[in-house]
């Protein structure tokens, strides 16, 4: 070989070297953000040292890796009979992977690097500008975009301010008191999506005290663990949603220990006001499978929702009984026919539904949402940014046809979502049902160029107005 092609062998060399140095960086750099944790005792990586991996994601430092060798060869058991013994077989690490999460790594917190907050104090959105987003998605329930803006904002200024002295903001966590299907969950994920910050959401009913079947309360913060990709420091800013949290209030005449009720309002105390929680990662309950990291709950957001049943009669009750004293002795049946009764909601009333007082104390922030009327549920069918009709529209338009819905069919279909009482959710339910057939039929013929669904389509008694393409488009009333 001449020298000449010899250095061109060793220049092609050095590039494939260059390439492969410029490859392994990437997978380094990913590895780097996260630490595996010891299978067996839990420490991370950074403080058990180099972990043996196992098959399924599994890693295990080398002192549990030795004790188990150790604990197998002084035993005195003659190992080669044990798989004779009746009941006993030897682990397959394959059966494990189901109860093995895959995500059993957690992100590395760097060290001497400070926590940065999520949110931009300075680039955080003032109260109006947040509540002008939510307005984009949410319709009507002003008062609750309003408390909840200024909520927000006053909270990740807290979170931005944490360390500049020693005056203490208060926690503004919220709680939002609703009928069913009025928002709630969808203003919160909305805000979440704004601000760009992870949120879980939660059912309190699934909940119980620790120990007893079903979720223990720190299963919440996991999940916001796993929102915020394992990250600890992410998740410490985050948003937990816990919906149907009036199924928690404390249980009436009754002699069994309250699992489900009290106890969880009891157990939640410490994470509502701020407390370190050791929660298992990539998995919603502790047990041997998982690892375990410490989550500081001081910066979570915490917003519970509910519907409260009969609260309004609770309220009734209570002014009814405030106006019969006294000159000022109304008619006792004023409140009767009342609306905004809710609105009227004070800490006695929900203490009276059966919400504790240190649980309330915790939740500074009370508003309510109004059920939604049929006006109401016409504005959600149409004028959100991304309402159902825009997204009907959207699909029908890659089809190239336009589709439109009359006034009078779109009050037809909020008349019957408001029949089935479970506010803007049946919504979805029932456009769905009339626009199968569309939706089937439709791109079926090419000739077909603007559909309009009326009124009687929705009532049955009627079909749809089909144009062909280049006919005349009938003007809507
Ligand atoms: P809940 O109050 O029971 O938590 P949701 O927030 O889950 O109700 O509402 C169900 C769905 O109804 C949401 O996904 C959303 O699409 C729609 N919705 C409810 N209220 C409104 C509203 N005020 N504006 C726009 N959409 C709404």
């Amino acid at each position: 070989m001449s020298d000449q092609e010899n250095k061109n062998v060793n220049e092609v060399e050095t590039v494939e070297k260059a390439e492969a140095v410029t490859v392994e960086p990437t997978d380094k750099k990913e590895d780097d953000e996260y630490e595996k944790v010891c299978f067996v005792c839990r420490r991370p990586e950074s403080v058990a040292g180099k972990m043996v991996d196992l098959p399924n994601n599994i890693s295990v430092c080398s002192d549990c890796m030795q004790k188990s060798f150790d604990a197998m060869n002084n035993s005195q058991l003659d190992l080669s009979q044990l798989m004779n013994m009746p009941g006993i077989q030897f682990m397959n690490l394959s059966d494990l992977e189901q109860s093995v999460p895959k995500k059993q790594k957690i992100k590395k917190k760097k060290e001497g690097e400070k926590k940065q907050p999520l949110v931009d104090i300075h680039k955080l959105p003032a109260p109006h500008k947040i509540k002008a987003r939510l307005d984009e998605y949410v319709v009507g329930q002003e008062y609750a975009k309003k408390a909840m803006s200024v909520a927000v904002y006053n909270h990740y200024k807290r979170v931005a301010a944490d360390t500049m002295d020693d005056i203490e903001i208060e926690k503004s966590n919220m709680l939002m008191i609703g009928p069913t299907g009025s928002g709630k969950t969808y203003l919160v994920k909305t805000l979440a999506r704004l601000l760009d910050v992870p949120l879980a959401i939660t059912d309190a009913t699934s909940l119980t005290e620790a120990g007893y079947i079903g979720d223990d309360i720190e299963s919440v913060v996991s999940k916001l663990l796993a929102a915020a990709d394992n990250d600890v420091e992410k998740a410490e800013q985050g948003i937990i949603f816990i919906d149907e949290i009036d199924k928690i209030a404390k249980k009436k005449n009754t002699n069994q220990r309250d699992v489900s009720g009290e106890s969880v309002q009891q157990g939640m105390l410490k994470l509502l006001e701020g407390s370190d929680v050791e929660v298992p990662v990539g998995a919603n309950s502790k047990n041997a499978m998982v690892p375990l990291t410490t989550v500081n709950t001081k910066n979570i957001l915490f917003i519970c929702g509910g519907a409260f049943p009969n609260l309004e009669g609770i309220i009734k009750e209570r002014l009814t009984k405030q106006a019969s004293i006294g000159f000022g002795a109304d008619l006792k049946d004023k409140y009767n026919k009342d609306k905004s009764i809710l609105e009227k909601v004070q800490t006695e009333d929900l203490r009276s539904f059966g919400m504790i007082p240190e649980f309330l104390g915790r939740l500074p922030i009370v508003f309510t949402l109004k059920g939604l009327d049929e006006d109401m549920l016409v504005k959600i069918l149409k004028e959100p940014r991304n309402a159902i009709l825009k997204q009907y529209q959207k699909l029908l338009a890659l089809d190239e046809v336009n589709l439109e819905f009359d006034e009078g069919a779109l009050r037809a279909i909020a008349k019957k979502a408001m029949e089935k009482d479970t506010g803007a959710r049946a919504l979805r339910a029932i456009i769905e049902e009339f626009m199968l057939d569309i939706m089937y039929e439709i791109p079926k013929d090419d000739s077909i160029g603007h559909v309009v669904i009326t009124k009687e389509y929705i009532e049955r008694n009627g079909g749809p107005i089909i144009t062909l393409r280049g006919q005349e488009v009938p003007k809507l009333q």
